[in-house]
C-alpha cells in the first residue's frame, strides 16, 4: 500500500527527519489560507500515488497566496497518469541549492534493507539509476544488528557531502531506516533531500509503500487507504484478492499461482513479445473472479491479446472453463483469447471450451506461441508494447 506524499512526511517528522511546514488542501480556496499562513510562497504538489509528478506538471511553485490559488485550480480535478487530483500539499517553498536522493529498500537478493544515496537526487533518478548506476551508492544493512552510524557515513562520504552535513545527514538516514523498520515499509524514500541555500536538510519529497503482509499490525496506517485514489484495476485487484502488478507489454496474462505466472510471463518473452501484467487469481474458479480478473486486465488499452494460463490441483478444469465462457457472456471483448487448461478435469474444461468457439492450445508452448502470434497481427511490433 502507498501512502501520499503528506503521509509520508508526517511519518518522517515523527522520525525526526525536517520536512517543511505545510498542509492539505481539496480546493483553490484553502489552499490560498493555506498560503497565506505559510507567507506567500509556496509549492503546491498534487497528491496522487504516482510518481513523476512533477515532469507531469503536478508540481507548482507560487510566489504569492494569488499565485498559488491560480496554480492549484489548475492542479486540482487535473489527471496525472489516470489519476485524477483530489487534494494537494500546500508547502512552504524551499530555496534549493541541491538535490540528494536517499532511500531505504528491502533487497530479496541480498536479504536485508539496503539503503541508497545519490548526489544526483531529483526528478532524474531513475535515468541515473539506468545510465550511471555507479553513481548511487548502497550500504547493506544487517537485520539483526540494525543501522550504525558509520554505514551513515559511508553513504554521506560515497555522495561526497561536504562534513558540515554529516550530523544532520546521519540523523535523516537514522531517521528513515526506523520509520522503514517500524512501520513494516517496503520502501521509504525522500528525493529530494535537499541542501538549502541556508545549509539545512530538508525532506521536500517523501514516499513510503507499506508492505500489505503486515498492515494488520498498523491498523492506523491501513485506515489511510483511500480507494478513491486507488486506480480501477488496483481496486478491483484489491477486492477479489489477487496479485496484480501492470507491466508495458501487450500480452495480458491470467494465471493461477505465482510461479505460474511467473513462467508464463517468461515463456511470453522467449516468444518474442511482452507480458502486459503479471496477474496470479490464486485458487478457485468461480465465473465472478474470472470475471473480474478479465476486466482489470481489459482496463490496459495496451492489451492485444491475452493468455489464461491454468494449471488444475484443487482447482478443477471444468470449473474454471465454464467461468471463462460465462463471464464472457458478461464481458464483450474483440481482444483474442488463448486459453491453455490442464490438470484436474481439463478434458471436460478443454470441450466446455471448445464448444464456446474458445482457441485452446494443447500445451503452454503453442499457447505462448498463439497468443504471441494474435498479438504480432494487432501491433507490427509488440517488443514496443506500445498500442498507441
Ligand atoms: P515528484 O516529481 O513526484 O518526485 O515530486 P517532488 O516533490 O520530488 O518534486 C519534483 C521537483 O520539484 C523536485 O525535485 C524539486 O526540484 C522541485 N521542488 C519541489 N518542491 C520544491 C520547493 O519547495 N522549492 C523548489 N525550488 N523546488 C521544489
Ligand atoms: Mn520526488
Amino acid at each position: 500500500m502507498k501512502l501520499q506524499e503528506y503521509q509520508s512526511k508526517r511519518i518522517f517528522a515523527n522520525y525526526g527527519i525536517p520536512i517543511p511546514a505545510g498542509d492539505v488542501a481539496a480546493t483553490p480556496e484553502e489552499v490560498r489560507r493555506i498560503a497565506d499562513r505559510l507567507g506567500g510562497r509556496v509549492v503546491v504538489k498534487a497528491q496522487v500515488l504516482v510518481g513523476g509528478r512533477g515532469k507531469a506538471g503536478g508540481i507548482r511553485l507560487a510566489a504569492d497566496e494569488s499565485q498559488a490559488e491560480k496554480v492549484a485550480a489548475e492542479i486540482l480535478g487535473k489527471d496525472i497518469k489516470g489519476l485524477k487530483v483530489q487534494k494537494v500539499l500546500v508547502d512552504e517553498a524551499a530555496d534549493v541549492a541541491k538535490e540528494i536522493y536517499l532511500g531505504a529498500v528491502v533487497d530479496r537478493g541480498a536479504q536485508c534493507v539496503v539503503m541508497m544515496a545519490s548526489a544526483a537526487g531529483g526528478v532524474d533518478i531513475e535515468e541515473v539509476a539506468r545510465e550511471t548506476p555507479e553513481k548511487i551508492v548502497k550500504i547493506f544493512v544487517d537485520p539483526r544488528m540494525g543501522l550504525y552510524t558509520f554505514q551513515c557515513r559511508e553513504l554521506a562520504a560515497g555522495i561526497g557531502l561536504e562534513s558540515e552535513f554529516l550530523n544532520a545527514f546521519v540523523a535523516v538516514c537514522t531517521g528513515l531506516y526506523r520509520a522503514f523498520m517500524d512501520n513494516d515499509a517496503a520502501l521509504a524514500e525522500i528525493n529530494p533531500l535537499v541542501i538549502t541555500a541556508d545549509n539545512e536538510l530538508l525532506a521536500v519529497d517523501g514516499k513510503i509503500v507499506l508492505d500489505d503482509n503486515a498492515l494488520f499490525r498498523h491498523r492506523d496506517l491501513a485506515e489511510l487507504r483511500d480507494p478513491s485514489e486507488e486506480t480501477i484495476h488496483e481496486s478491483e485487484a484489491r477486492r477479489n484478492g489477487f496479485s496484480y502488478v501492470r507491466l508495458d507489454g501487450c500480452v495480458g496474462c491470467m494465471v493461477n499461482g505465482a510461479g505460474l505466472a511467473m513462467e508464463t510471463m517468461d515463456i511470453i518473452k522467449l516468444h518474442g513479445a511482452e507480458p502486459a501484467n503479471f496477474l496470479d487469481i490464486g485458487g478457485g474458479a468461480r465465473a465472478d473472479r474470472v470475471a473480474a480478473a478479465l476486466r482489470i486486465i481489459l482496463s490496459d488499452v495496451n492489451v492485444c491479446a491475452i493468455l489464461i494460463n491454468i494449471f488444475g490441483g484443487i482447482t478443477r478444469g471444468d470449473e474454471v472453463a465454464r467461468g471463462i465462457v460465462q463471464s464472457l457472456h458478461e464481458i464483450q471483448t474483440d481482444v483474442p483469447i488463448i486459453v491453455r487448461l490442464a490438470g484436474t478435469n481439463s478434458e471436460e474444461g478443454l470441450e466446455i471450451l471448445a464448444g464456446a468457439n474458445l482457441l485452446t492450445a494443447s500445451s503452454l508452448v503453442e499457447a505462448a506461441r498463439l497468443a504471441v502470434k494474435a498479438a504480432q497481427s494487432v501491433l507490427p511490433d509488440p517488443q514496443s508494447g506500445q498500442a498507441g
